[in-house]
């Protein structure tokens, strides 16, 4: 097994953090705050995934490092890595998300 599809570039899936599930406790691929993508996706539905623990830091928090590491001269990746984020494309996301957040709070 390579763990790399035709282009050569490792599928996504394969890259994303597995843990046990918050919720159900099942050894899975977690999506949001510690829980797997069913679970995640049901408490959202009810509102009820405010009761567990975000695994990163706050939008506010995280742009704040983001823009201070990018400042001391860290590549995308690297500052990824730095903040315990599975790659560079979670990051991506969760900076997309966190920008929204902050201007929504803002506006
Ligand atoms: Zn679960």
């Amino acid at each position: 097994m390579s763990g790399r599809n035709h282009y050569g570039a490792r599928p996504y899936a394969r890259r994303r953090r597995t843990g046990r599930c918050a919720r159900c406790q099942e050894t899975k691929r977690l999506q949001a705050r510690g829980c797997c993508g069913a679970c995640y996706e049901a408490l959202r539905k009810t509102g009820d995934h405010i009761d567990y623990d975000r695994v990163h830091r706050s939008s506010e928090d995280l742009l704040v490092d983001y823009e201070h590491l990018r400042s001391a001269g860290l590549a995308h990746d690297q500052i990824a890595a730095r903040l315990g984020y599975a790659n560079g494309n979670s990051l991506t996301a969760t900076l997309w998300h966190a920008r929204r957040r902050v201007q929504a709070v803002a506006a």
